[in-house]
């Protein structure tokens, strides 16, 4: 069962479908929501919601705007997440804190 929604009017007035996004989990749902909402160009909500006819889950609009406060927050996160990410890529070592400088010892 593939679900779909309106994504346009051609030229005659007649509605274009395009098949709606399919997510297998709630979380999975929701971290693609959570990506939407903070896109900086984003002004409606988007949620994730269990769908009545293919029993999977989808996103969509909810009709209310995103609060700038929860836009940040959630920029804020993503944008650790990548810092994070990519120090990962820039040094694949660092979790080594240091090494020991032998020359500075005394024996
Ligand atoms: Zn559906």
């Amino acid at each position: 069962m593939e679900c779909t929604t309106l994504e346009s009017y051609d030229e005659n007035g007649q509605m274009k479908m395009r098949p709606k996004k399919q997510f297998d989990t709630l979380d999975g749902a929701i971290a693609v929501a959570k990506i939407e909402n903070a896109k900086p160009h984003h002004i409606h909500k988007v949620v994730a919601y269990k769908c009545k006819t293919c029993f999977k889950y989808h996103i969509g609009r909810n009709g209310k705007e995103i609060k700038e406060k929860d836009k940040k927050k959630l920029q804020q996160m993503f944008s650790d997440k990548l810092a994070l990410e990519k120090k990962r890529k820039e040094n694949p070592n660092f979790k080594v804190v240091g090494y020991i400088d032998l020359s500075t010892i005394r024996y």
